[in-house]
């Protein structure tokens, strides 16, 4: 069994066709999905797809690419994370890769998240671009260790992973990892502790090989799981059993 640990399955392209795809995660034994937040205007109709399905669980949180939207207060994110389906904060984190400073306000969302996350005792999901120093920095001044969580679609280098490992988190790979030319990753893959290991695949984006450039979704993170295997020399059946009893150590409301 397998376990999608980050998509956006209530985004418009994905939502309009749930009934097949949790037909296609039941086909390919992709039994949980943790379908997580961007802003909060889209977070009911999100909890409303999460709440009727036991493999749907939900995250809450801001995405760092929102610029001009709500920003919740960790008051206000550890009350809504009180609902039984929500089992993390996030994602949050930095890109600067899509935004140009001055960006103090995506830092400072960053650091509310952070205190959420640890005043809520559950794991944060993180999201890093273009800003690996930064936000390895801020979660170490702002304790992040104490809620630990995990840094998912992780494509920086094993020196930032090692980093993120020091802080109590897990490192999650994408269809990333699928793609040829994704050396960085692939040594990550080959080297990440076995115990710390995660996989997803951040659909609607990043569809493995072989559906690079076609809609994605959790049915698909077989092949994640599939090219881990491959780059370890180990079973992908090694593969998906320690990424889902990790999955279900961090993530610990969900049931199984
Ligand atoms: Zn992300
Ligand atoms: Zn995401």
């Amino acid at each position: 069994m397998y376990v999608d640990s980050h998509c956006h399955l209530n985004f418009p392209e994905l939502a309009a066709d749930l009934p097949a795809i949790l037909d296609r995660m039941t086909a390919n034994q992709v039994t949980h999905a943790l379908v997580v937040s961007v802003n909060m205007p889209e977070w009911p109709g999100l909890m409303s797809l999460v709440e009727p399905e036991a493999r749907l669980w939900a995250s809450v949180g801001v995405h760092p690419d929102y610029e001009d939207t709500p920003d919740p207060s960790p008051e206000e994110l550890v009350r809504l994370s009180e609902h039984p389906k929500v089992v993390a904060i996030g994602e949050t984190g930095l890109d600067y890769y899509r935004l140009s400073e001055p960006l103090d306000w995506q830092r400072e969302r960053f650091r509310r998240h952070i205190r959420a996350a640890r005043d809520a005792r559950l794991p944060l999901i993180v999201h890093t671009r273009s800003s690996a120093e930064d936000t390895v920095r801020m979660l170490r001044e702002e304790k992040a260790s104490e809620a630990g969580g995990v840094m998912h679609c992780f494509t920086e280098t094993w020196e930032v992973a090692q980093a993120a490992l020091d802080q109590n988190f897990h490192i999650s790979l994408s269809g990333i990892v699928t793609f040829k030319n994704a050396q960085i990753v692939h040594e990550v893959a080959a080297k990440v502790p076995l115990d710390r290991l995660l996989i997803e695949t951040d659909s609607p984006y990043l569809a493995p090989v072989p559906y690079r450039g076609k809609l994605n979704d959790p049915s698909k993170v077989i092949h994640v799981a599939e090219k881990i295997a491959d780059l370890r020399g180990i079973s992908v059946a090694e593969v998906a059993r320690a990424s889902t009893e990790n999955f279900f150590k961090l993530f610990n409301k969900i049931k199984r």
